[in-house]
């Protein structure tokens, strides 16, 4: 599947999770970090690795030589973004990123990062998180579909349920890597959703991931 196919599925799916606009930035980045693997990103994740790189030097050389300016959680999120990029980079197409473990770990791991950002501005925060994983050819579209989908999604309808604090980031960014991980499937060449198993997940499969996302939709109509 095509970026096309991975924004448009991401924020179709992604919708009945989120309660406000830049939540889809966070959705359609969970939809696309996935992909991060294949080489033609190769440009996003050097790019991720340099300045995540040299934002855990900074504090190191603050740590060691003006501690007063070093921070404890700026080091952390410089970490984060570097985990962020390091999986990719190592990953062959298809393989570690295109599997339930990475959802969970890539989704925290960004999500955190974004709800750390937050307290300059969720808006902020949301649209970082998809630069980080888009290249400036792809963000421009991306957020332009992003903000059409939101304007669509507010004339005809209205939010389902409201997370807080952490699940306000984490959950838009796993429905998106979810829907991403449906996408493949859905495709002849299929991918190894449940790593370390071999399996390959088909299109049955895929079937089977839309009724767990529906079973998801059903869970928040209930507790809203
Ligand atoms: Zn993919």
């Amino acid at each position: 599947m095509n970026w096309k196919g991975h924004i448009t599925l991401g924020i179709i799916m992604g919708l009945p999770f989120i309660s406000s606009p830049e939540q889809i930035f966070l959705v359609v980045a969970g939809a696309l970090y996935p992909d991060l693997d294949h080489d033609v990103k190769s440009e996003i994740v050097e790019r991720g690795l340099y300045i995540s790189g040299g934002l855990i030097l900074i504090s190191i050389l603050a740590y060691l030589f003006r501690p007063e300016y070093f921070n404890v959680g700026f080091f952390i999120a410089s970490v984060f973004g570097g985990l962020i990029y390091i999986i990719p980079y190592y990953a062959k197409h298809r393989e570690i990123t295109h599997t339930f473990l990475s959802l969970v770990f890539s989704s925290i791991i960004l999500g955190y990062l974004t709800f750390k950002l937050s307290v300059i501005s969720p808006i902020m925060a949301s649209l970082i998180a998809l630069i980080m994983v888009t290249n400036n050819n792809l963000l421009g579209k991306a957020v332009s579909i992003s903000v059409f989908a939101w304007v669509l999604y507010s004339l005809i309808s209205k939010s389902i349920i409201a997370f807080q604090g952490l699940e306000y980031f984490i959950i838009p960014i796993a429905i998106g890597y979810l829907s991403h991980l449906i996408g493949d499937c859905m495709t002849p060449k299929g991918c190894k959703l449940m790593y370390p198993s071999k399996h390959i997940f088909r299109k049955k499969e895929g079937f089977f991931g839309i009724v767990i996302w529906l079973t998801l939709v059903f869970y928040v109509i209930k507790i809203m």
